[in-house]
């Protein structure tokens, strides 16, 4: 069990200036809260109707990264992140489950946070769901109608007129100059390169979830979601708008015409858009039989740090190619750190240092701070890391390493784990919970063998198995000891004899 480190700051990096890749500005821009205090930001969430998959999970944990390292060079943060609870496709599918909405999101909301908790994704500052902003949503469409940017039609839904904001397209830097005016789009889900006017609000169809407002029966469509939440928990204008670039077009700029037409001030300075991933070098499809959720990859045996790491290594702007080759080196290189943290933390050191590896740590620190401040680097960011580990385990082997030198190596790895968040060993538990929510779900069947055997495992079981081989080594049945030890690598249970006496951990 690795010791669980805590982040520590060193005053020379609460200069870190982070500079992000700003997509309305087109270029590497500074971000700095506006206020000169906190940085207000918002990232859309997920749409409840399903259990996330790996894209998604991706956008979220780069987001973490972000998150984390602005933490870390001393910024306080207001994230507010949304929850779309009613959509077309939540009312489709929970009208054919026969089911509420809200029962029928319930299940896909906690599984949600479950995955969130077990990829190691810290919670934002505020956690804001469509269905209980309706009252915000009505009003905004009020101005926007108030303003002529909003027109109701004769079923009565209420649609946004993208003529009436010339700036369309200004993020996606999309040319929509030949967009028909009045041509309207109904759906959430609509084609990638047309500029429609869009639903501001959706007429009760019979059957269908509404709310009763004074526009009207109906439910609000997705984009006035995020545009009403993120004003009322952050402001008119705020500091960062994140989320994956898929929704550049046509959400985000939807966000932009709805809440600008109202308050004519930039809805964010700055917008982050995280590059979708390919599984085998294709797009992920169910068709192609390369679509995973997290659900899937934890019941194959990857650990939920290891999914971290492959999914966060390569730099948020960049393409990742998703492979179980990248899954098995991802958890290589988190047993790496983690044994040398054990070797680092347990080790008999004399006091002292060694100046080439404190000039190691420095650097290390220094690089991976830099890689991470310029446009969020996770791959350069890491490779530091990995030489220092290289360099101190190298002077641990000649006897020339020192209790400073743990010191200042143990504070370069907190840095590292503050952000990476994959050394303080949390596997267990994310993996326990997939294989019981594969019993629940009737799909013990897709479980790995040896996660079964392993999991079905207690602590208790595997101590008094170990008290049973310390007795059968004291009457010298060695067979017995060697069938015990067998048996538990077996279920993946790894022993460690040491002078202190028997130590065990999960693989
Ligand atoms: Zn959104």
């Amino acid at each position: 069990m690795a010791s669980i480190l805590t982040g520590t700051m060193s005053p020379s990096h609460t200069t870190t200036t982070m500079r992000l890749f700003n997509t309305l500005s087109g270029e590497v821009d500074e971000l700095v809260p506006s206020d000169g205090k906190e940085l207000r930001m918002y990232a859309c969430g997920p749409t409840v109707y399903d259990y996330g998959h790996i894209g998604n999970f991706r956008t979220f944990l780069e987001i973490d990264v972000l998150r984390r390292f602005l933490k870390l060079t001393g910024m306080s943060l207001r994230h507010v992140m949304n929850i779309t609870d009613v959509d077309d496709k939540i009312i489709r599918n929970s009208g054919a489950a026969g089911l509420p909405i809200g029962e029928y999101t319930a299940k896909y909301v906690s599984a949600f946070f479950e995955d969130l908790d077990a990829l190691g994704v810290e919670r934002p500052e505020v956690i804001a769901r469509a269905t209980e902003n309706i009252d915000r949503m009505v009003q905004l469409i009020q101005k926007l109608a108030e303003a002529g940017a909003a027109y109701r039609t004769d079923d009565g839904s209420w649609y946004f007129r993208i003529k009436s904001f010339p700036e369309y397209g200004k993020l996606s830097k999309k040319d929509l100059s030949g967009m028909e005016d009045g041509a309207r789009v109904d759906v959430d889900e609509y084609e990638k390169d047309s500029a429609r006017d869009f639903a501001l609000w959706k007429a009760a169809k019979p059957g269908e979830t509404s709310w009763e407002t004074p526009i009207g029966r109906g439910r609000p469509g997705w984009h006035i979601e995020c545009s009403a939440m993120s004003m009322e928990f952050l402001g008119d204008s705020f500091d960062l708008h994140a989320g994956g670039e898929d929704l550049m077009f046509p959400h985000h700029e939807n966000e932009i015409a709805q809440s600008e037409s109202v308050t004519h001030k930039p809805l964010a300075r700055h917008w982050m858009h995280v590059r979708f991933l390919l599984v085998d070098g294709k797009k992920m499809s169910k068709s192609e039989g390369n679509f995973f959720t997290l659900r899937d990859l934890l019941l194959k045996g990857y650990k939920a740090s290891a999914i971290r790491l492959a999914l966060i290594s390569v730099p948020y702007r960049h393409q990742l190619n998703f492979t179980f080759d990248g899954l098995t080196d991802a958890t290589a290189a988190i047993d790496r750190l983690r044994t040398f943290n054990d070797r680092l933390m347990k080790g008999a050191f004399p006091a002292g240092e060694n100046p080439d590896v404190m000039t190691a740590a420095k650097k290390a620190r220094d690089e991976y701070f830099a890689a991470l401040a310029n446009d969020l680097n996770t791959a350069e960011a890491r490779a530091p890391i990995f030489e220092l580990v290289r360099v101190a385990n190298t002077a641990m082997d000649q006897g020339k390493f020192h209790q400073s030198d743990r010191e200042a190596v143990r504070t370069v790895l907190a840095d590292f784990d503050a952000v990476f968040a994959v050394i303080a060993d949390r596997d267990a538990e994310p993996t326990r919970r997939a294989v019981e929510w594969a019993k629940a779900e009737g799909r013990e069947a897709e479980v790995a063998p040896e996660l079964l055997a392993q999991v079905s495992l207690t602590d208790e079981a595997i101590n008094a198995l170990l008290a049973e081989r310390d007795q059968a080594k004291k009457r010298r049945d060695f067979a017995r000891a060697d069938q015990i030890r067998r048996e538990l690598m077996e279920k993946g249970i790894v022993i460690e004899d040491s002078k202190d006496g028997v130590r065990w951990k999960r693989r």
